[in-house]
């Protein structure tokens, strides 16, 4: 479902990916791990297209974009290729970004109502459902401040499946959240993953890995150091680095 290939991305001098390639099949989940700064914010940004890679290519399901010949094209051309990518996925932040002034129903349905234009009693109907799912029943008509942040981030997930994305992408959805907080996202999170979801999420829940990823990747220095199953990369790491910076976090 997921192919990307020699993706890379400076800032000035600062060269945070540097031909990162992986796939990932439909239905299975990637977690990513890497010390801080290694990238890994960038390269979720990059594959959904939110901050475009300077070069490489990335194909989720039947849409795909080379970034590098992008570079040269009219600027129509790269507008329209990186929307079509943005829309195969739905993003989850570190923090949820609701409408404050909107109800958690209202925030879940914007996304369906104005960007896919379906009809509003639909879109309620298929968003309540969503919220059902995330374990917000009784809540639809709450505004964000009268939520928990667990809560608030289990709205930010059932928004982003509302838009019925090819793929889910988890940008360390538990780090802003207080300890007591963190399991219930990641409840909700193991459920999607069982429900078939294809995920990818950037996370330091070691545990949340082991227990849920088909594919962990380790990347450090804008490179993918070492990618495996949660066995290999999480209990028996090949590569140095690795054994460092699990030694670090554990
Ligand atoms: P963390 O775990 O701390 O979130 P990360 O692995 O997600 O780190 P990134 O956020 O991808 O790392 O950042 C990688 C590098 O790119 C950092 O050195 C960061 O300062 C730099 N960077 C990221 N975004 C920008 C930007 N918009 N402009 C300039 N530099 C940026």
């Amino acid at each position: 479902l997921i192919e990307a290939t020699g993706l890379r991305k400076s800032f000035g001098d600062n060269h945070v990916l540097q031909g990162v390639d992986f796939t990932a099949d439909r239905g299975t989940v990637t977690v990513v791990v890497g010390p801080s700064g290694s990238g890994k914010t960038t390269l979720l940004r990059g594959l959904n297209a939110l901050d475009p890679v300077d070069s490489g290519t990335v194909r989720i399901g039947d849409v795909s974009a080379d970034f590098g010949a992008l570079a040269s094209a009219p600027r129509g051309r790269v507008r329209s290729a990186t929307a079509a990518l943005r829309a195969q996925s739905g993003m989850v932040f570190q923090s949820h970004n609701l409408f404050p002034h909107k109800t958690v129903l209202q925030n879940v349905v914007e996304g369906p109502v104005i960007v896919q234009k379906h009809p509003r009693a639909e879109a309620e109907a298929a968003g309540r459902e969503l919220l059902a799912q995330v374990g917000l029943t009784g809540k639809e008509d709450q505004y964000p401040f009268q939520l928990s942040g667990g809560q608030q981030q289990r709205v930010g997930i059932a928004r982003a499946l509302a838009l019925a994305p090819e793929l889910m992408l988890f940008d360390e959805p538990t780090s802003a959240l207080d300890p007591e907080l963190v399991g219930e996202v990641l409840a909700v999170m193991k459920n999607l993953a069982s429900e078939g979801w294809t995920m990818v999420v950037v996370t330091h829940e070691i545990r949340f890995a082991q227990q849920v990823a088909d594919q962990v990747l380790f990347v450090d220095g804008g490179v993918v150091v070492e990618r495996g199953t949660p066995t290999d990369v999480l209990t028996h790491p090949a590569q140095e680095r690795t054994q460092q910076f699990l030694k670090r976090i554990l």
